[in-house]
């Protein structure tokens, strides 16, 4: 995605490929993105489709192929260990189940110390007052201080781990599924709550949701993943109105309830067109796209920005897909 501009982008992904079983199976496949400083990309796209992976090498959690991942500017597989400790401390994850992500047997005021000491931030004094402007930070009193996990609601402990993030002051916070496994009404505190972060912080947030409402609710930007590939990438606003992509078109009308021709999130339709994909040049979407033509099956689909196509577009809005070849191609 070219960058937007006076918008310096915090994080910037450059043809990202990943693979598992000794590159038998290709998790992230030439991916390219950016996300701009104190913005929320939504990536989305149904299980499977690289999102987790995406997130697991920012966080050095796991060595790409091939591909750079530039945080403020440096690669983060291949920083100096002075600057490699400053990127871990400004970059947080908030996990889907927090109960699994909080260890039973400490206290809210050991897990919320934990990442301070772990960073040499601050001396006694100055840990517990940031615990406890952080607890309130959350919405939460200092009565949590000495109780453990299983003693908060479900809501109550997605809180806690997103204050456990918070509390190193990062600039850039990934939250995978951060609120999938939560109630509606519990998952709207906690939306409610990240926008208000990054209002009060300037925070920037990569929310990764299979659950375009979620998506919708909190994103400046989208960008749809499937099979590892980056399908499309453009403004929110753009994405809800005018998707250009025909699997982005399938996403959207199942998620408001039409019937798409396949279920976007199928598990027979997901490894029907894996195998087809394998070996092949074709587009990954061949096999269901409603809009496939001859080209499709032969040729790969290069990256396409039809910002122009829209009027009052503001931002670049990238597209894989044959249907756009007559747009001129840039080198995303
Ligand atoms: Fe459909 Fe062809 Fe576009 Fe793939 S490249 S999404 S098959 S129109």
């Amino acid at each position: 995605m070219p960058e937007q501009p006076n918008r310096p982008p915090l994080l910037e992904i450059r043809d990202l490929s990943l693979s598992f079983h000794q590159q038998e199976q290709v998790a992230v496949d030439r991916v390219s993105l950016s996300i701009t400083q104190g913005s929320t990309l939504g990536l989305v796209g149904a299980s499977g489709a690289g999102k987790s992976s995406i997130a697991r090498a920012i966080l050095q959690l796991v060595k790409p192929d091939s591909g750079e991942i530039f945080f403020k500017g440096k690669d983060v597989h291949r920083m100096n260990p002075q600057d490699l400790k400053f990127c871990r401390q400004r970059i947080q994850l908030v996990f889907q189940e927090p109960s699994a992500s909080l260890s039973p047997r400490r206290t809210v005021e050991q897990t919320l110390l934990e990442p301070l000491q772990h960073f040499d931030i601050g001396d006694t004094n100055s840990r517990y007052e940031k615990v406890l402007h952080i607890l309130d930070t959350v919405g939460l009193d200092q009565s949590a201080l000495q109780r453990y996990p299983h003693q908060f609601s479900s809501g109550q402990q997605q809180r806690i781990a997103i204050a456990r993030a918070l509390i190193t002051n990062p600039e850039l916070l990934i939250a995978d599924e951060a609120v999938a496994s939560l109630d509606v009404s519990i998952q709207a505190q906690i939306l409610q709550l990240i926008q208000k972060l990054q209002q009060d912080f300037g925070i920037t947030f990569l929310f990764i949701s299979h659950d375009l409402a979620v998506i919708r609710q909190i994103a400046d930007e989208v960008a749809v993943m499937y099979q590892g590939q980056l399908l499309e990438h453009s403004s929110a606003d753009q994405f809800f109105s005018e998707p250009a992509h025909p699997y982005s078109k399938t996403l959207l009308s199942f998620a408001q309830g039409k019937a798409p021709v396949h279920r976007p999130d199928d598990k027979r339709y997901l490894e029907r067109s894996r195998r087809k994909a394998v070996n092949s040049s074709a587009c990954l979407f061949a096999g269901f796209c409603p809009d496939k033509m001859q080209i499709c099956e032969q040729a790969e689909p290069a990256m396409h920005d039809v910002q122009h196509k829209y009027q009052d577009a503001l931002e670049p809005h990238c597209v894989k897909c044959h249907l756009y070849n007559e747009v001129n191609t840039h080198d995303f």
